[in-house]
């Protein structure tokens, strides 16, 4: 029996990334010049999207249109079914606004959240993610040359040395911290009254997912943190994070704030039920789409302390 699927918003590409056939640059632009191949716009981490909340898909044609000789053109991969060639185009602001202006309006990622079918998501996500660090890395990191992209975007290479560098993906661990009946969620000065979350913070060189985690949540709230289990992890492209949800179990209760949270608290399961229900009296429920969101309403809806996704 197939697994029941279930997919984290942000990912669930569609599409068949064909990763063979990026080695063949003469077969990318022949997809390119493919009269079915559709084109999504990427500007300034913005995606160009319809009046009805879609992706705008725009034809080869537009490659003629565009004043700018040579923009960055993302090979996404094709349909399953249809074998459609899908790419992305980073235009600059500034040079094409009229054109693109008139085809429908660009989205961050941060509003594709609440408007995108999860399709459109996903790959809006990974546009948004490879073209942002295309365009950050014009120079190669080991000679200071103009780099190249290649592979229909999946890496660059070094015009003098040759050098390839690949796009990074940056890891972050957000754990669910529970001692018994309670779970640990904190909340940064900058955030809007009410609103908490499981604590997070990136890994560093050198660490573990475990390490991390238990080191986090020292730094943070003064917890110490023994048994560590992976939950499940979330494509997080702002630009280019890998949010990976953990369910760590507590080995102390004693909270001590430091520099980076100005509040945490253990909530219970009854209370974590009514701040996911909108009714907790002073915190707001976590927002759609996100991996905290996922590891409280796992905690309350599940009859053991976790069970994975
Ligand atoms: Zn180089």
């Amino acid at each position: 029996m197939e697994p029941e699927q279930f997919t984290i918003s942000l990912s669930g590409d569609p599409l068949d990334r064909l990763d063979a056939l990026r080695k063949k640059p003469d077969a990318i632009i022949k997809l390119q010049n493919h009269p079915d191949a559709v084109f999504v716009i990427v500007r300034n981490d913005q995606i160009l999207t319809d009046d009805q909340g879609m992706l705008v898909l725009v034809s080869a044609e537009i490659l003629q249109q565009l004043n700018d000789d040579n923009p960055d053109i993302l090979f996404l991969g094709v349909e399953h079914k249809s074998r459609r060639p899908w790419f992305a185009i980073a235009v600059e602001p500034g040079i094409n606004d009229d054109l693109f202006d008139a085809m429908g309006r660009f989205l961050s990622l941060r509003e594709g959240l609440a408007l995108l079918p999860a399709n459109d998501l996903a790959i809006a996500g990974r546009i948004i993610s490879l073209a942002n660090w295309h365009s950050l890395n014009r120079f190669c990191g080991c000679c200071g040359a103009p780099s190249q992209l290649a592979g229909g975007g999946e890496k660059r290479i070094c015009n003098s040395c040759e050098a390839e560098h690949f796009p990074r993906v940056d890891p972050a661990v957000i754990m669910m911290v529970i001692d018994d009946n309670h779970c640990l969620l904190g909340r940064n000065a900058s955030w809007p009254a009410g609103r908490y979350s499981t604590l997070a913070g990136f890994v560093e060189p050198g660490e573990s997912l475990e390490e991390a985690c238990r080191r986090e949540v020292m730094e943070e709230a003064g917890i110490r943190v023994g048994k560590v289990s992976y939950a499940f992890s979330q494509p997080w492209p702002f630009p280019h994070s890998l949010m990976i949800g953990m369910v760590a179990t507590a080995l102390s209760s004693q909270i001590t704030l430091e520099d980076e949270l100005e509040d945490a608290h253990w909530f219970t399961r009854e209370e974590v039920k009514l701040i996911l229900a909108g009714k907790h009296p002073d915190v707001l429920p976590p927002f759609d789409h996100t991996a905290s969101g996922l590891l409280l309403r796992n905690w309350v809806t599940k009859d053991q302390d976790y069970a994975p996704v």
